[in-house]
């Protein structure tokens, strides 16, 4: 069966308008000079989609939603960090959808203070209507998310459970999809991707794009991720369990192994949600050079990690590189003071 034809057996709602924009990073090239080793890079923008402000959610979302539906579920119930961008994203389709939506945060990074509590992210749920459970540290979200799921049940309601960034095997296909578009992009464009760079956080969007490429028969390789939550082991282990996951649900064979997942641990920092100052650089150089943002827990060190491989001599002049933006944009008004406090 054909990678296409198994997507679409799929239950899925809409939730983009169509293929995302690729664009050429021309002032960034020429910010980079002889540096850029005469590597072409390219933005895949997935940070430009209607709904809920965007980003590499919403294409999970949409398998996800679908799945929801198809089980007659009334509730989602999403759960995530404080300023997680999928519980943002699941709680504005609920909006769309005509959904309730619960979200249950945990305080995954050491941040607080009304920049990081009140504003990003957590002000659009308010706004999106999701109901929100501000988790104190050592409460177990996934537990406490079950017990909700549970009492919803018993009133009556049938839940979704959405966990884990949405990176389940029905979320990842969201990214075996965009496997398909950029190789119709490419072929559109002539343009043949060296390397199609992503951030890797709940693993699901590196998982999809590999499980697509391993089932388009392309090499699966050619994605390389930045890990911005695990260490590279359990990041690449992960990855693989998720891929293997989504082509077993698609009806391929689960054929991947760890060294199919090209992955760097070089930009995670001291952790996740913790600013690094090539961070800081990388997501300073898109907005000056390039008018665009990033955010700063996932995209920001994903293209610190790009312009790291590039000033390193990973790419040859000629090549061809496509990094996907992966929104996260509301993130960085949640990280206000790491910008207009860094040394620049
Ligand atoms: C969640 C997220 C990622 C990482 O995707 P995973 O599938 O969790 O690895 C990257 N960028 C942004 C903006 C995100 O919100």
């Amino acid at each position: 069966m054909f990678l296409s034809q198994a997507l679409s057996l799929m239950p899925r709602r809409a939730l983009l308008e169509g293929p995302t924009p690729i664009q050429r990073l021309h002032r960034i090239e020429d910010a980079l000079g002889l540096s850029s080793n005469g590597v072409r890079i390219y933005a895949k923008r997935d940070d430009l989609m209607s709904l809920g402000g965007g980003g590499n959610k919403l294409r999970k979302l949409e398998f996800l939603l679908g799945d929801a539906v198809a089980a007659g579920a009334d509730t989602i119930i999403a759960t995530g960090g404080r300023q997680s961008n999928f519980a943002r994203l699941a709680a504005a389709t609920a909006a769309r959808l005509g959904l309730a939506c619960e979200l249950v945060l945990a305080p995954l990074v050491p941040r607080g203070g009304d920049e990081y509590d009140r504003n990003g992210n957590i002000l659009l749920d308010d706004l999106f209507g999701a109901r929100i459970h501000n988790l104190p540290a050592g409460v177990d979200p996934t537990l406490f998310a079950q017990d909700r799921f549970e009492e919803l049940r018993l009133t009556g309601h049938t839940a979704y459970m959405a966990t884990l960034g949405g990176s389940s095997p029905v979320g990842s296909l969201g990214y075996a999809t965009c496997a398909l578009e950029i190789e119709t992009q490419s072929n559109d464009l002539g343009i043949d991707f060296s390397a199609v760079v992503v951030p890797n956080g709940s693993s699901g969007t590196q998982a999809g794009l590999v499980a697509g490429y391993r089932a388009l028969g392309l090499d699966t390789t050619r994605v390389r991720s930045h890990s911005v939550l695990a260490p590279p082991a359990s990041a690449i282990s992960t990855t693989v369990e998720r891929a293997n996951a989504a082509l077993t649900l698609l009806g391929f064979e689960a054929s991947l192994s760890s060294n199919d997942v090209n992955l760097s641990g070089d930009q995670l920092g001291p952790g996740y949600g913790i600013s690094t100052s090539a961070m800081v650089e990388a997501v300073r150089l898109m907005a000056s050079r390039e008018g665009l943002l990033l955010d700063p827990v996932y995209g920001g060190k994903a293209f610190a990690g790009l312009l790291a491989d590039i000033s390193a001599g990973r790419y040859a002049a000629g090549d061809d590189v496509l990094f996907i933006m992966t929104g996260g944009t509301p993130g960085l008004y949640a990280y206000a003071t790491d910008f207009l406090d860094a040394v620049h």
